[in-house]
């Protein structure tokens, strides 16, 4: 199916699967204090590590806060706005590819300066994926968890394209209080 193919290649997209970070551990659930919570975000890459992502919190959570308006207009099926958002992004914090030579001589393409500001890397990154899943035709595949206390930001990767909650331990806790619902609604006959 190469549908299923294509979006599962741009919700794993590096850009993608850290603006969903950045919005659902600084802004929707967050558990830990900023610093902790992106020095955790950006663990998996030592570039970043070394810009010490828990000294950039204050911009790191405008940033977040930004991606959560694009994803709740994603979510309403508003996508014009957020294009706009998204433009707004990219305008602030353009793409500059180029190629770079690694040690064994080949060459890979980037898509910043060498040494990039932390925050303009990451907001020009987390921009394009989310641009990508728009520009692809995937719009209608990033949601809010249905869950009411939960409320998290995934992409739909199902074949169907219909999946409400966040993971399927919210799904079943959803269902369990259905359940729950109308027993005590039977039991009241
Ligand atoms: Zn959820």
């Amino acid at each position: 199916m190469p549908g299923q193919v294509f979006i599962d290649r741009y919700a794993q997209a590096t850009g993608a699967r850290v603006a969903l970070a950045l919005v659902n551990d600084l802004v929707i659930t967050p558990t830990q204090p900023a610093a902790e919570i992106l020095e955790q975000v950006f663990a998996f890459d030592p570039e970043s590590v070394a810009d010490r992502p828990g000294q950039r919190v204050e911009e790191m959570t405008a940033l977040a806060h930004r991606l959560r308006h694009v994803i709740e207009a994603m979510h309403v099926g508003d996508v014009d706005l957020a294009a706009s958002t998204l433009n707004e992004l990219l305008a602030e914090a353009p793409a500059v590819p180029h190629l770079v030579r690694s040690d064994d001589g080949t060459w890979s393409l980037h898509h910043h300066p060498q040494r990039a500001d932390f925050v303009l890397a990451w907001t020009s990154l987390c921009a394009e994926a989310m641009a990508l899943l728009i520009g692809e035709g995937h719009a209608d595949r990033v949601h809010l968890c249905a869950a009411e206390d939960c409320g998290r930001a995934f992409v739909d990767t199902t074949k169907n394209g219909t999946r409400r909650f966040c993971s399927e331990r919210c799904q079943n806790r959803v269902k369990a209080a259905a359940l729950r619902r109308r027993r005590a609604a039977q039991a009241q006959r």
